[in-house]
């Protein structure tokens, strides 16, 4: 028996874990038959992102207003930005039948769980914490405050992982992949039998 409502999926962990990469990964197969919600941010765009495709890069002032219009499913400060997801697009597309994946933070998944209760939530957890900051260094995109400001991030992070259904260890981009795709196609199982 088929839910009408699409699953809300929230892959979250701590900066610099590879969700990005996980989720770039997952969206680049072609059997994947979730949807991509794309994240409100105030950060300035990194070499190579496209504004509407990574995220909708926004001005402070235009976030602020977002959350004051109640535009904003969850939002957190993160390092000095803000990022969010855009509640409309999320209802519209779970009333639609289909699931919707996030890639976030812990804060917002935290406020995410609290008006969806009935989401899929899934924690990317590092190797260890000095893979961790190996990652974020080889990233080469962060100077070392902020390189340090988000390991600092990233311990209290690790700490919220009971908060989840399912932990995930992202050893290899390809096996976390198959992992996240093997939770969901047991979720709906779940969810759906009669
Ligand atoms: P980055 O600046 O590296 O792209 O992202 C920084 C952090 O913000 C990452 O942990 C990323 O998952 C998270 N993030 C991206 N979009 C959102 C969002 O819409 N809401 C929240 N709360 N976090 C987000």
């Amino acid at each position: 028996m088929k839910n009408e409502k699409g699953l809300l999926i929230v892959l979250s962990g701590p900066s610099g874990v590879g969700k990005g990469t996980v989720r770039k990964e997952i969206f680049s197969q072609p059997d994947t038959a979730f949807e991509y919600s794309i994240s409100m941010t105030t950060r300035n765009p990194r070499e190579g992102e496209v504004d509407g495709v990574d995220y909708f890069f926004k001005s402070k002032e235009d976030f602020e207003q977002l959350i004051k219009d109640d535009k904003l499913l969850e939002y957190a400060e993160f390092v000095g930005n803000y990022y969010g997801t855009p509640v409309d697009y999320v209802r519209e597309t779970i009333n639609q039948g289909k699931d919707v994946f996030l890639e976030i933070e812990v804060q917002g998944a935290r406020q995410v769980r609290e008006k969806f209760p009935d989401g899929l939530f899934i924690f990317l957890v590092p190797p260890s914490l000095s893979e961790l900051k190996n990652r974020i260094v080889t990233r080469g995109t962060e100077t070392i405050d902020v390189i340090n400001n988000r390991m600092n991030a990233a311990k209290e992070e690790i700490e919220m992982m009971n908060l989840y259904d399912y932990v995930v260890e992202n050893d290899q981009i390809d096996l976390a992949c198959e992992r996240i795709k093997a939770i969901v196609v047991a979720e709906h199982c779940r969810r759906e039998r009669v």
